[in-house]
């Protein structure tokens, strides 16, 4: 088992992260005060806020679709 160090949690850092710690040992480091990067959700106060980035996603390639497919069918 290896261990890797991801510097960013968006959605680039959080991927390479989550495929990594399937068989390794995996450090995210982040700058900012919360994860998620420019796909994050900004909170200004505890009822108000606005998405940092992207609201949606348009997958267009096959692979990319399966993806989404399989992240929407995961318990979080
Ligand atoms: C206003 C806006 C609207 C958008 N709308 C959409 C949309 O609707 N649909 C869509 O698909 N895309 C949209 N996008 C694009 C999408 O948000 C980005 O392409 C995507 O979130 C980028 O992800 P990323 O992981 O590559 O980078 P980022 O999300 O930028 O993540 C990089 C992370 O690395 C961290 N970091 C950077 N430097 C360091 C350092 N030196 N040390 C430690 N941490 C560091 C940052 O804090 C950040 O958390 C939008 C972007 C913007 C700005």
């Amino acid at each position: 088992m290896s261990s890797y160090c991801v510097i960013g949690s968006g959605i680039s850092g959080a991927t390479i992260a989550n495929l990594l710690s399937k068989k390794n040992i995996v450090h995210i480091y982040d700058k900012a005060r919360g994860p998620g990067g420019r796909s994050s959700f900004k909170r200004l106060k505890k009822s108000k806020g606005f998405d940092h980035g992207a609201q949606y996603i348009s997958p267009k390639s096959i692979q990319f679709k399966k993806f989404i497919t399989n992240l929407r069918k995961k318990k979080f």
